[in-house]
């Protein structure tokens, strides 16, 4: 089909469906080459509807960084929400890129965005609207290469049958590797497996279909054997040693969309060793963006979008290091602009109010938000994140008295170790807040509590963990929805049966793959959506793949069991992961690792490219030259 046939069905589907702005491309700021004029054209896809994959900062990244080169063009691509998909399947029309209108199948390269592990259905589907054989080894050299990268690809198993290459880590370099290697392939007309192959010689390219996965009896992972020597094992993550200038071109939509506002990661990485925490662990290490940089992207970016609000993005805010300069500057430039600025993941600390105050944000209509994870000391010493009570009261305190009148405070049950007494402690502490902000500022104040269960995630000290079974996680909110009410107080939580979906995915081995194909089958989608998650499905999905869903849940892990993922180097070595596992067993806490290096295994991973770009790099010591060793005897650690 080719685009004008698209447009003209288009004409006439759209009139009949919810929000056709989500369809229709044509956006202030997007991009449309010719598409005869260019040698790869690449549809970027997020899998699920346009009013959350706008919002998807590393999709609006490699957009602009592929449309700046003169030879490649890069096109949208969402899921339809179901009255657009049973339109488009009734009309015979596929699915296509928002700027030009091709069908997805005619680009050279799929690439999808995985930050989740519940979009994993929602992609067989875009690929099965999109016309391309859902199964890698089904797709010949008239069907796009399909890629998949995002935080959900650092254990990138469950979807090896479906996918060709995952990027393993940060796509800001890689991308243009990918698209060159393909270019060279595609002129020299090779199989498909050639390109699979060259494809894998790339730092941070995953290539699954070039491995193979050996059980044991009992049911665990023996070992993943590379069927090639151009297959390396393991494949470690991707970085870029210095963040590049921020993206400030961002289209905008016609359509209220998740956020409707600029996005500026000032920060990625993050050194506090939440041992819950994927993320803190698999963006290490820590890059900073300079307040110049980030005050100019602000700058640039309104005067291009108009939008009226900022977020200034990382995974704690509070340790950007110049973070009171950059607050301080925004106010002083932006001053009557009524600009406003969100800040979020501050830590418990008074010093979150007043930085939050300085910035006067939306906040203070939509509540101050503190994640304290788990409500007693101890729970807080094993997760390794390690404020007091007496603090976190302070904290509240001072937030009630600069006018704030709603503070959320987040916590998760299910963590290791956990009492019922503990859960009983996060109403108390709840209680707490809310008698400190009623002694403050009366009735008015008001306490919002969001509850969600614990899912332990690859490559954190948490990745040998059961996940807490059914009765037991509904225990618990029973409680919480017993004591948790009354005036003042509100209680949020996640329904157990969504938690055990992302369990099941999130430590899933290869064989995972049959039941989220069986599921999709089946009927299973969108299962991010609350009032679209079928248990049900996902149930008889296992019973039909013959896999037992308590395997991959309910078991304690040994210590030493071989992972589906540790082929996959996230660069924290699994004997630091291993090491704080047991350390939090003892309740012992590690220090933020700024003041004291635990050689998790970033340092060495990374000090070829650390050393090619001296000064510019990141925030750990400095790596020691066999020169310069004698000479560094300030160093707290010896990264090994
Ligand atoms: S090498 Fe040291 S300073 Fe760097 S991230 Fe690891 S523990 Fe932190």
């Amino acid at each position: 089909m080719n685009p004008a046939e698209v447009a003209r069905l288009l004409g006439r589907i759209l009139p009949t469906v919810q929000k056709p702005g989500r369809y229709t491309g044509g956006e202030l700021n997007q991009t449309v080459k010719d598409w005869s004029a260019v040698d790869t054209r690449v549809a970027l896809a997020f899998p699920d509807i346009y009013d959350l994959g706008m919002s998807n900062l590393g999709l609006a990244i490699l957009y602009d960084i592929l449309n700046h080169e003169a030879d490649v063009l890069a096109e949208r691509v969402y899921l339809p929400w179901n009255d657009m998909e049973a339109a488009m399947r009734r009309a015979e029309l596929p699915l296509y890129s928002l700027e030009s209108k091709h069908p997805v199948a005619d680009f050279d390269i799929l690439g999808i965005s995985l930050p989740y592990e519940s979009l994993y259905t929602n992609t067989l589907n875009l690929l099965d609207l999109a016309g391309i054989p859902l199964y890698q080894k089904s797709r010949t050299k008239e069907h796009p290469l399909v890629v998949a990268g995002g935080h959900a690809a650092l254990n990138p198993e469950p979807m090896a049958a479906f996918i060709d290459a995952f990027v393993i880590g940060e796509g800001e370099e890689v991308i243009l590797e990918i698209v060159r290697t393909y270019n060279k392939w595609k002129a020299r007309e090779k199989p498909r497996e050639t390109l699979l192959q060259a494809l894998a010689q790339i730092w941070g390219v995953y290539v699954p279909s070039l491995y193979e996965a050996h059980y044991l009896e009992d049911g665990t992972l023996s070992h993943i054997e590379a069927l090639t020597e151009k297959a390396p094992i393991p494949v470690l993550k991707r970085i870029v040693p210095k963040l590049p200038p921020p993206l400030t071109r961002f289209i905008v939509p016609f359509i209220d969309v998740t956020h409707n506002r600029v996005p500026i990661e000032i920060m990625r990485g993050c050194t506090r060793g939440c041992r819950f925490c994927q993320a803190g662990m698999i963006t290490r290490p820590v890059r900073q963006r300079s307040v110049e940089e980030i005050l100019n992207a602000v700058e640039k970016a309104l005067a291009q979008t108009g939008f009226e609000e900022v977020g200034l993005l990382s995974l704690s805010s509070s340790d950007y290091e110049p973070i009171l300069d950059l607050v301080r500057v925004i106010n002083e430039r932006f001053a009557g602009r009524h600009l406003n600025v969100s800040l979020p993941s501050l830590r418990i600390e008074t010093f979150s109010a007043e930085l939050m105050e300085s910035l006067k944000d939306s906040s203070r209509r939509s509540g101050f938000t503190l994640a304290p994870e788990a409500a007693t000391e101890r729970m807080r010493e094993i997760i390794n994140k390690p404020v007091s009570t007496e603090q976190l009261l302070e904290t509240a305190r001072e937030i009630f008295s600069r006018g704030w009148h709603t503070i959320k405070l987040y916590f998760m049950i299910g963590h290791p170790s956990e009492t019922i007494e503990d859960v009983q402690a996060i109403v108390d502490l709840c209680k707490a807040v809310l008698k400190e902000g009623r002694r403050i500022i009366g009735k008015r104040a008001q306490v919002n509590a969001g509850v969600s269960t614990f899912v332990p995630k690859p490559h954190t000290p948490f990745q040998w963990v059961p996940v807490d079974a059914t009765d037991q996680i509904e225990a618990k909110q029973a409680l919480l929805k017993r004591e948790l009410r009354g005036p003042g107080l509100k209680l949020n939580w996640n329904n157990p049966e969504e938690t055990l979906l992302e369990a099941w995915l999130s430590r899933g081995d290869r064989r995972m793959g049959k039941v989220i194909f069986r599921a999709w089958q089946l009927g299973a989608k969108f299962d991010a959506w609350q009032e679209h998650f079928r248990y049900d499905l996902w149930l008889q999905a296992f019973d039909d793949a013959g896999l037992n869903f308590y395997f991959y849940t309910q078991r304690e892990r040994p210590i030493d069991e071989t992972f589906p993922w540790d082929h996959i180097d996230a660069a924290v070595k699994k004997q630091f992961l291993t090491e704080d596992y047991l350390w939090s067993l003892e309740g012992r806490t590690r220090l933020d690792c700024r003041e004291r290096c635990f050689a998790c295994g970033i340092l060495p991973k990374y000090a070829d490219l650390r050393r090619k770009y001296p000064g510019e790099t990141w925030e750990c010591p400095e790596v020691r030259s066999p020169r310069s060793r004698s000479h560094a005897k300030t160093h707290l650690a010896t990264p090994a």
